[in-house]
């Protein structure tokens, strides 16, 4: 290769990598297979190596790849992802690891080892968990602060979220050091993955690639409260050596176990590498069985001496290597191919395979997107099929295998017609898949619009798919309005309901008329429109009214917003349907305004930081909201420098205690209303207090007829 042929190529990889890692790193949504990451990465190594005359100092071969907010992308896969963290600098400098695929690899990592060490040493052989790094710091034995690896320096301060994990312990027990620096992983078991993407597929979220991804978006939540609920994990496996005084790695991860921290117990201190092969061998097949993701095994130096005398270079240890299994695969026959219809129409085709066990899960299904999809792998039933679930979890059949295929296999044809209604598909222009345009009568869709309606992230509604197929079936409900219509009578003929069941549902269903009206404009289901993009939406527009008379450059105008959406925005309001849809949803009483907009711009509670616990008359989100529209500052834990607990009824007996210890004022709602300016409407309708300035009703402009 020239020199100039080298430049470009060097420019270019670099350039690739980057953006790669900020896919990675920041929006946990990754487009490239770690494999290709890192095969990009050997190439550019090789070529800096070859001339170094291009040797740059922040070359991504020179450092870790940065997780701190800012510089991603804004595609985060996780919507409700906090921008700012505070930053806390590390004290000994957080790095990667360098890797290898390959035994070769590992052996000139011994040599080299060797020929530095000059005397007799150990290695420490553990999983590589595959999480997100985690470095933990206790101040007398009480756990003080949780920082992400950040760039290596500086990190992101996740305590309150890292609290909500189970198993790190808020307190040391037993003979802990005064200050103590150790660091891990968080990871996502794939129990509580399958679950989350599960529910990110009923609301049509985009659904996390792999658990990595999905661990290190919940580890940037806005609310520590859902971080709780995200079932993630955590091990530890290193004390810095610089920071405390042990012989062996080994030795200080047992005292760390003795405290009372995770620490894992699959560690085997070895001699040779002919022992750790034996190690890699016997965990490339028993991780299989493993509750969490694992991508390979780390070598350790295991003396702290040796490690301190080898040390680091500007981004590894040099004491330590890590061999990455590749990713994981199997070959398995297609036992038939379905055709599902989403609640938009799309129509997603999905192989059913013989069952295998693949990355501790047993997969089943596939998906195969859509027709081109087909076409380009060539499929057909009774083929065996490669399924992969490494780097991206979710199965995917990476190809075909050719030389199984028994003759007579017969192409598969897509259908032309729904396979739920028979009303015939189409294919908009620059769409990749096929769509059921019937959606006023195809069943899945009806009964696939009320579901996402229902869901957690939308009206919370206590209905999963088998009432919804029974209450469809008896003919009750068509629309989401319809349900508001429900009466206990109907509710009697589902099957197995009692008074008591159908009492529950009447009061989710009550309850849900208090959700917010971005939940509201997400759950209406307005094709494209996600979580993120309905919160913009109703942030900008304010009204579902003004919303509706929106139009098309009015909405480009919004950063989220591009063509399609907008357009199907305009769509959407211009069906008479969907109009006298939401006419009815308003006559129930559902938000279909933002609350309390007259108060939204106040800056009354600038720099106040404020805790809220207990039950109040608007829901939980809307009064964090409300303070973070007066310029205040929500907290979820009490400290020094809590200003104010807000109690509601019913508030944490825990959260009391401490505030009384700490001697921190405590205010209720109606007091606390009262320190909020009144809206003009409120101002003319009432006098009384405040709280009332929260019904959204009363701050709908006047001249909103549209919906009336
Ligand atoms: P890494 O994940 O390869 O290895 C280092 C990390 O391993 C440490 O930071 C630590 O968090 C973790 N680890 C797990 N178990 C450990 C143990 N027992 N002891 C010590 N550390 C342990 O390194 P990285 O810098 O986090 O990421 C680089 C890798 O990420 C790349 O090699 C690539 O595979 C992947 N990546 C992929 C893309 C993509 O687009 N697919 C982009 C960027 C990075």
């Amino acid at each position: 290769m020239d020199t100039n042929r080298a430049r470009l190529r060097i420019q270019e990889l670099k350039e690739v990598l980057w953006e790669n890692s900020r896919k990675y790193y920041v929006d946990n949504a990754p487009t490239m297979s770690d494999f290709e990451y890192d095969s990009l990465m050997h190439e550019l190594e090789e070529l800096e190596a070859a001339y170094p005359e291009f040797a740059d100092p922040d070359s991504p071969t020179r450092r870790v790849g940065s997780d701190l907010e800012g510089q991603g992308n804004g595609i985060n896969a996780e919507p409700a992802v906090r921008k700012e963290f505070a930053q806390y600098p590390h004290r000994y400098p957080m790095l990667s690891l360098s890797n290898t695929y390959s035994i070769e690899e590992l052996e000139a990592f011994a040599q080299r080892a060797e020929k530095e060490i000059g005397r007799s040493f150990t290695y420490c052989c553990e999983l590589k968990f595959d999480g997100t790094a985690i470095c933990l710091e206790y101040k007398d034995g009480k756990l003080f602060r949780a920082l992400t690896r950040g760039d290596g320096t500086v990190g992101d301060d996740v305590t309150e979220n890292v609290k909500r994990i189970a198993n790190i312990p808020k307190q040391l027990k037993g003979d802990y050091p005064e200050d103590l620096e150790i660091r891990g992983e968080i990871l996502m078991p794939y129990d509580a993955f399958d679950r989350l993407n599960a529910e990110r597929e009923l609301n049509e979220d985009p659904p996390f690639a792999n658990p990595r991804n999905a661990a290190s978006g919940s580890l940037k939540l806005l609310d520590p409260e859902e971080v709780a609920h995200r079932g993630l994990w955590c091990t530890l496996y290193h004390i810095p050596s610089e920071s405390m005084f042990y012989e062996t790695h080994d030795e200080a991860l047992k005292s760390a176990a003795s405290w009372g921290l995770p620490v894992s117990d699959f560690r085997k201190i070895c001699k040779s590498i002919a022992e750790i092969e034996e190690f890699i061998n016997h965990w490339d097949t028993e991780r299989k069985s493993l509750p969490y993701a694992t991508d390979g095994i780390v070598i350790k130096i295991n003396e702290a001496a040796f490690q301190r005398e080898l040390g680091f270079t500007s981004k590894f240890p040099r004491w330590a290597v890590a061999y990455k299994f590749k990713a994981e695969s199997a070959l398995t026959p297609v036992l038939s191919i379905d055709y599902q219809v989403g609640r938009t129409g799309a129509v997603t085709p999905v192989a059913n395979l013989e069952p295998v066990l693949l990355s501790g899960t047993m997969v089943k299904r596939a998906t195969l997107n859509n027709a081109d999809q087909m076409e380009l792998l060539d499929i057909r039933v009774g083929d065996f099929v490669h399924v992969e679930k490494g780097g991206e979890i979710i199965p995917k059949i990476t190809s075909v295998e050719k030389s199984m295929r028994r003759e007579g296999l017969v192409k598969p044809v897509f259908p032309s017609v729904c396979p739920d209604c028979g009303h015939p598909l189409v294919k908009e222009e620059g769409e990749a898949k096929w769509f059921c345009p019937n959606s006023d009568s195809c069943p899945t869709q009806i009964k696939g619009r009320i579901l996402h309606f229902c869901g957690r992230k939308a009206m919370n509604i206590l209905a999963g798919e088998a009432t919804i197929d029974q209450l469809f079936r008896l003919g009750l409900i068509n629309t989401p309005a319809d349900l508001y219509e429900l009466k206990t009578r109907d509710l009697l003929l589902l099957d197995g309901w009692k008074e008591k069941s159908a009492s529950r549902f009447l009061d989710s269903l009550a309850e849900s008329k208090s959700t917010a009206f971005e939940r509201v404009l997400f759950a209406i289901g307005i094709r494209y429109v996600g979580e993120t993009t309905a919160k913009e939406l109703a942030k900008q527009f304010k009204t579902v009214d003004a919303l509706a008379s929106a139009t098309k450059e009015q909405l480009l105008e919004i950063g989220d917003v591009g063509e399609v959406i907008a357009q199907s925005v305009v769509d959407f309001f211009s069906d008479e349907r969907h109009i006298a849809e939401i006419k009815r949803l308003k006559a129930f009483g559902l938000k279909l305004a933002v609350e309390s907009e007259a108060q939204a711009s106040s800056d009354v509670l600038a720099g106040l930081t404020i805790v809220i616990s207990g039950n109040f008359s608007i829901p939980r989100d809307s009064m964090k909201a409300l303070i973070e529209a007066n310029g205040g500052k929500n907290s979820s834990s009490i400290s020094s420098k809590t200003s104010f607990l807000l109690a509601g009824s019913k508030p944490g007996p825990e959260k009391l205690k401490k505030c009384e210890a700490l001697g921190v004022r405590i205010i209720d709602e109606e007091s606390f209303m009262a320190m909020l300016p009144a809206s003009p409407e409120a101002a003319e309708e009432s006098t009384d207090n405040s709280i009332k300035t929260a019904d959204s009703t009363r701050n709908e402009p006047e001249e909103l007829t549209l919906f009336a």
